[in-house]
């Protein structure tokens, strides 16, 4: 939850209470509903947030990062580097930036389109490891949402599995809020037999959910979720990024 009262959400000793109240919070639902301890990857969604927040936050043993501007991670990789840390890319992708994703990120959440995956694919350096790739799943056919429709993860998922320099590892959804925890948990179970049926009809398996948010992050790991994404409840209030292109 977000402190109102705390006016300078940057300081070092909130982030850090901040980060490690978050992190408690996830190991507790861990054992709640039945997961290993650790089992669930936190993802500290840095977007928007200065370098110095994400080295405090890494300082404290966070080893994954969330960004979802190309622009905005690249500015603040320079300064990271010695940290080695695994950065996970869950924004919108366009064509033109598939090469920085490709050469920079270590998991990409948001792949919709065969387009991309073929470029993130081709991209990919050699001798980097594959990248790590999810499909993003627009689960309630919402019209505004991006991702591809449940009917068509099968198909895509089959073409993507074929692709050198890229591992395909999962799902991914951002559902419309929902404050009831029991409808949170049906709409990430959808997921979840998603996941499921396009193991078994592809022969493989696929070993990442990336679901569950601040809000509805007990359901997630409920609902067997590998990668919670949570942005302000570890960094604070976001500043309006305002009106400019998204890259
Ligand atoms: C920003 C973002 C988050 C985190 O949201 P917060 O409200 O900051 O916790 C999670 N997933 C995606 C895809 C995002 O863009």
């Amino acid at each position: 939850m977000q402190d109102v009262f705390d006016s300078d959400s940057s300081s070092h000793g909130s982030l850090v209470s901040r980060y490690q109240g978050l992190l408690q919070r996830l190991r507790t639902a861990e054992k709640r509903f039945d997961r290993p301890n650790n089992s669930v990857c936190l993802v500290a969604v840095s977007k928007t947030y200065p370098a110095r927040d994400i080295r405090a936050v890494a300082q404290e043993g966070q080893q994954d990062f969330g960004e979802n501007q190309v622009r905005d991670a690249l500015a603040k990789f320079p300064e990271l580097g010695d940290l080695n840390r695994t950065w996970h890319f869950i924004g919108p992708i366009q064509s033109n930036k598939c090469r920085d994703i490709a050469q920079n990120f270590d998991w990409i959440h948001s792949v919709e389109r065969l387009k991309i995956a073929r470029r993130l694919s081709e991209l990919r350096p050699a001798e980097m490891e594959p990248l790590n790739i999810l499909l993003q799943v627009n689960l309630q056919n919402e019209v505004t949402k991006a991702g591809i429709s449940p009917d068509a993860v099968s198909e895509l998922a089959a073409t993507v599995l074929e692709l050198p320099n890229i591992r395909l590892r999962g799902l991914m959804a951002i559902p419309a809020p929902e404050n009831d925890f029991d409808r949170q948990r049906s709409i990430f179970s959808r997921l979840r037999e998603l996941q499921e049926r396009t193991s078994q009809q592809l022969g493989i398996s696929l070993d990442c959910l990336s679901m569950g948010m601040t809000d509805d992050l007990e359901a997630a790991v409920a609902e067997g979720t590998t990668h919670v994404r949570i942005g302000t409840a570890i960094f604070g209030p976001r500043q309006k990024r305002g009106t400019e292109d998204p890259d």
